[in-house]
């Protein structure tokens, strides 16, 4: 018997979001019956942050799950999940965009990525500062790297009581993706993707005009590490 009610909790996020706007079900160190309650409901998207603990679920949970990778990834463990990862939101680097790009080539796919950005006062986030992000891209070698696409971007705002520095983060990533889109991806209609919003503060990301939310308490209760 399950302990939690995930699926009670799923449809009361589900039914805080707007039209347009994604949830992307963080089931990092949750059981697979947690993630088989939540399929059940009709989610399809789910989020993981450790390599080893999605192989294996992978191997185990149904097929059509869209698995997005969300945490830090080291190169090495691209080859990995290369062959089924939907999306990569944590890009920070152009080493890791380019490991990404040969694995996905090896694997004759492309695959979806975001950068992650780092705006929050944590001296521990991991992410591109705006400043870096602007740089990466006015570099120019992302064009080259034929087998990533990059979707938009991803970001944490500050765990703060302060509400209104929450929204103030959400705000310049918000002005950034507006920048990059006008600058560098105007064309491109998949450069789309504002990934912002944890169980703390997706409300707040959503009226922040967040397209995809990454929630996994409020769904699965509190993980047990
Ligand atoms: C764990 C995690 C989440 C989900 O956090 P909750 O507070 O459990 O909703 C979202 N995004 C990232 C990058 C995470 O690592």
């Amino acid at each position: 018997m399950m302990d939690y009610d995930v699926k009670g909790h799923l449809k009361q996020v589900l039914a805080d979001l707007p039209q347009g706007v994604r949830l992307v079900a963080i089931s990092k160190y949750h059981p697979n019956e947690y993630i088989e309650a939540a399929y059940q409901e009709g989610q399809r998207i789910f989020g993981e942050s450790h390599e080893q603990e999605l192989r294996q679920k992978v191997e185990s949970l149904p097929k059509d799950i869209q698995w997005h990778f969300i945490g830090h990834l080291q190169t090495n463990k691209v080859k990995y999940i290369a062959p089924y990862i939907t999306m990569i939101e944590a890009v920070d680097s152009l080493k890791l965009l380019r490991e990404i790009d040969k694995q996905a080539a090896k694997n004759e796919r492309v695959i979806d990525v975001l950068l992650e950005l780092h705006i929050a006062e944590e001296e521990t986030k991991y992410g591109l500062t705006p400043d870096a992000c602007r740089q990466l891209l006015a570099e120019g070698e992302w064009r080259s790297l034929s087998h990533v696409r990059i979707c938009g971007l991803m970001m944490m705002a500050s765990y703060v009581e302060d509400e209104s520095q929450i929204r103030s983060e959400f705000r310049i990533a918000r002005q950034l993706f507006d920048e990059l889109k006008t600058q560098y991806f105007a064309d491109e209609p998949s450069f789309c993707e504002r990934s912002w919003g944890m169980s703390h503060d997706y409300p707040i990301a959503v009226e922040e005009g967040s397209t995809m939310v990454r929630v996994g308490t409020t769904i699965f209760g509190p993980r047990v590490y």
